[in-house]
């Protein structure tokens, strides 16, 4: 479909190939492929860049992967914090220490500003061929003979109108456009608040940590040389049962962490801590005809297992080739069939989904959490595969699942799943 623009007084019309809703990684991603693969492609975010997000910013091996394939890991590598992995600390102690790599390869996890790291990509979206504008604001999708008509507002108040044949919501958990095309999200367990800040500090971590409590854990990272990220999530009802909320969250939190309050000593916070929350969200379908949904906008679990980008970034992948089919596939009189997405977001997602299930129920019962912990760091080949999935290298297969599963089991897992008894 040709790019065509209309002007009516100061109501513009213009036509592509696929409109983008948010910039964000998934976003960004997301218009750049396909631009690359020759559709006209217009992406906007409500946001001016560089604009910042509650995130800890620490990402698994496998998002470097990512952003390889697409060509940009060039550009953010400088950028990047290198971390062997991830500390999992229970009362000050490292009790699971998560690695990546395997058979002599040794993979890293590393942090990165989000600030720096998500202009970055809609840059590239540029670079690549792709309409990228800021400060424009979705007002409405509505169903059309070939597609959808998106209209959206900039911020001097002008309205524009979209046609296009695909639509792609990459507008973050509260996606407005999922709502608008009908999809209908709903809050999940586990309902936790997220906080994040930057603290200056005069020791850089040489290991991403995890520090986790009662109804609370809390990640570290050297995000930048001498600039450490701190990311506190609370469960929320334990802190609505015991009404803390607001400025007094990280002063609650970090009176039950004091490993953290430790790690903090001297420390300057360098920005107002962002909160987000509840975070868990689920949607009731990530395609239809001629739409899908990727990043968060397609749902969200929690940032324990830091798979958040990961998957904002894999999902625009596995977009990028459904709408490329299902653009090819149709003539430009009628709408692509989308619905495959949801098919291969399962294939590539489900493994992972489980095990992070599995983390996410012993994190309520603090000693099952840590007995099971222990049990895992105590297996080496079940520590590996657990290492490589948490870290996006490797997909759990049935045989990695077992090994893993058993390296739990030593610890008591059978008896807990059997019995419902919470492990001493
Ligand atoms: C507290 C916390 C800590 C986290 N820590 C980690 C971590 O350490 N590692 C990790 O991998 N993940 C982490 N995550 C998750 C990660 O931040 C997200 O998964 C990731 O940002 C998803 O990217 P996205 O592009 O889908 O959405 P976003 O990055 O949220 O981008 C969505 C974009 O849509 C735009 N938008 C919204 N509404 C509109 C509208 N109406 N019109 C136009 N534009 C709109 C927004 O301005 C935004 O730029 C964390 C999340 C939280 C809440």
């Amino acid at each position: 479909m040709r790019h065509a623009r209309i002007g009516i007084g100061r109501i513009v019309l213009i036509r592509c190939d696929v409109v983008v809703v948010g910039a964000g990684p998934a976003g960004s991603m997301t218009a750049a492929a396909l631009a690359r693969r020759g559709y006209t492609v217009r992406a906007f975010d409500r946001a001016l860049f560089p604009r910042d997000k509650a995130c800890a910013e620490y990402c698994p091996p496998g998002v470097a992967d990512v952003l390889e394939r697409a060509g940009v890991w060039a550009s953010v590598a400088p950028y990047a914090v290198s971390t062997p992995g991830m500390n999992v600390c229970v009362g000050g102690l490292t009790i699971l220490p998560v690695r990546y790599g395997a058979g002599g390869v040794v993979r890293t996890g590393f942090s990165v500003p989000r600030i720096r790291l998500d202009s970055m990509l809609l840059e590239h979206a540029r670079r690549c061929g792709a309409d990228v504008r800021e400060g424009e604001r979705l007002t409405g999708i509505t169903n059309i003979d070939r597609g959808f008509s998106v209209t959206i507002v900039n911020r001097a108040g002008e309205s524009t109108t979209m046609e296009t044949r695909a639509v792609v919501a990459a507008d973050g958990l509260y996606s407005p456009a999922a709502r608008l095309l009908g999809v209908r999200s709903t809050g999940r367990w586990p309902q936790r608040l997220g906080l994040v800040s930057h603290f200056a500090t005069a020791r850089d971590l040489e290991c991403g940590e995890m520090h986790v409590g009662s109804g609370l854990y809390c990640g570290l990272a050297t995000v930048e040389p001498g600039v450490m990220t701190v990311g506190l999530v609370v469960d929320l009802a334990e802190a609505r049962a015991r009404g803390v909320h607001g400025q007094a969250l990280p002063e609650w939190a970090l009176e039950r962490l004091p490993a953290v309050r430790a790690r903090l000593e001297g420390a300057t916070m360098l920005k107002p801590a962002r909160g987000i929350g509840p975070m868990s969200r689920r949607v009731d379908r990530v395609a239809g005809a001629g739409f899908l949904l990727v990043g968060d906008a397609a749902g969200f679990l929690d940032p324990f297992t830091g798979e958040g980008l990961y998957r904002a970034l894999r999902g625009s992948e596995l977009a990028i080739e459904t709408i490329d089919v299902g653009l090819r596939r149709t003539s430009t009189a009628t709408v692509p069939d989308l619905t495959g997405y949801a098919q291969s977001r399962r294939r590539v997602f489900a493994g992972k989904e489980r095990v992070t299930w599995i983390i996410q129920v012993a994190m309520t019962q603090p000693r099952v959490f840590t007995r099971l912990a222990r049990s895992l760091a105590g297996s080496s080949a079940a520590r590996t595969q657990f290492g490589n999935i948490l870290g996006d290298i490797a997909r759990p297969t049935p045989a990695s699942a077992s090994v893993v599963l058993g390296g739990m089991a030593a610890g008591g897992v059978r008896s807990i799943f059997r019995t419902g008894h919470t492990a001493s």
